[in-house]
């Protein structure tokens, strides 16, 4: 829930973003994240394109990521860290992290930002080459989030609807777990939804028959564990499900898409958050934007979860803007996304 910023970044900042510096930088960013804790230890692989995108970023800004030496300090820290993280529940992940972060703020006298967790995801479409200006309209689709965002500016968010139950990510994950298939399972029921019948299984679409922009998606598992009762698990069953379900998930989200580019006239629609990385809702928000003569952005899919670069992303904007973060470097499990500004 936070981000760091261990290299200089900005104008004026120092030169050489080497491979190597590239490399070294991976690691401050990936720590920015809580999960880039766990994933350390495969950093170099799984965080390249992220980062190249972010020195990228900050390479259009004006301002030049540095090469920063890494010492032995640093490396010392780092197998620390993850030998406590691995005992870790996620507020302890949230403490350590901030303790690792003010630490090195301190250490290479470089500032420290706390960064939400959900501006990371609202501004990961920005690290594209092809990304949107401000304002524009956000669907926030992951694990714990449904959200239809209005982005006015950096800092400056306001909530539209949200899910009143289960996130999007969650139904995914719950509907999979009924099918057989491991957690998180938004990606393994996509792909078995692949060779799936449409038409066969017909689930309901939540909250269409209301005003509002409001979601609910816990009425859906329901429906499927109904529809799998007493019937052979067989694998074209299974595959005729998870087709319906996705389409039920996917139809719902674009009809309130398509309600709120309408209801709020903005002209670009942005998808963030894991469920963003789903090709079909992709495809058929496509099809949302063309009707409302829209634009349509979106991360890679690795942009979509949970990356480092996106809070990193998050980190340089606002020092760009001479923003230094709503709440200082205090991890907080609840933090209203509204109340972000500046
Ligand atoms: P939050 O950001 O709300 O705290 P989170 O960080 O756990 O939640 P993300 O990492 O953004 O969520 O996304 C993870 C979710 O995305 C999981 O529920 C996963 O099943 C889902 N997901 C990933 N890929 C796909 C896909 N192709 N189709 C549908 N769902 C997917
Ligand atoms: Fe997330």
């Amino acid at each position: 829930m936070f981000g760091t910023l261990p290299s200089p970044c900005g104008p004026g900042s120092a030169t050489g973003a080497t491979d190597q510096g590239v490399t070294n930088t991976a690691i401050h960013i990936a720590y920015g994240d809580d999960r880039g804790f766990a994933a350390q230890p495969g950093l170099d692989k799984e965080m390249g394109d992220a980062v190249k995108a972010m020195i990228k970023w900050c390479n259009d800004q004006g301002g030049i990521l540095g090469r920063q030496v890494v010492g032995d300090y640093y490396d010392a820290a780092i197998t620390q860290v993850n030998s406590v993280m691995q005992q870790a529940c996620k507020t302890d992940f949230m403490l350590v992290g901030e303790g690792f972060a003010t630490a090195l703020s301190a250490a290479w006298g470089k500032p420290a930002l706390g960064i939400h967790h959900l501006e990371g995801h609202l501004l990961a479409p920005l690290l594209e080459p092809r990304s949107p200006a401000f304002p524009f309209l956000a669907l926030l689709v992951s694990g714990g989030h449904t959200q239809l965002v209005d982005v006015e500016a950096l800092g400056r968010y306001r909530i539209l609807g949200e899910t009143l139950d289960d996130a999007a990510g969650e139904a995914f994950d719950k509907t999979a777990k009924l099918l057989g298939l491991p957690y998180p399972g938004g990606a393994a029921l996509a792909s078995l939804a692949e060779r799936g019948r449409s038409g066969e299984f017909v689930f309901p679409r939540p909250m269409l028959d209301r005003p509002g922009l409001d979601f609910s998606f816990s009425g859906l598992k329901t429906a499927a564990l109904v529809a799998l009762r007493g019937r052979e698990l067989s694998d074209s069953v299974r595959a005729d499900v998870a087709r319906g379900f996705e389409e039920a998930v996917i139809e719902t989200l674009a009809e309130k898409c398509r309600r709120a580019l309408q209801q709020t006239g903005h002209r670009r629609l942005v998808v963030a958050g894991g469920v963003g990385a789903n090709r079909r809702l992709r495809e058929r928000l496509a099809t949302i934007v063309r009707d409302s003569n829209a634009e349509l952005y979106f991360p890679r899919a690795e942009f979509c979860t949970d990356n480092g670069a996106m809070i990193a992303l998050a980190g340089c904007m606002r020092l760009a803007a001479g923003m230094r973060g709503g709440m200082g470097m205090s991890a907080q499990a609840n933090w209203e996304l509204e109340s972000l500004h500046g």
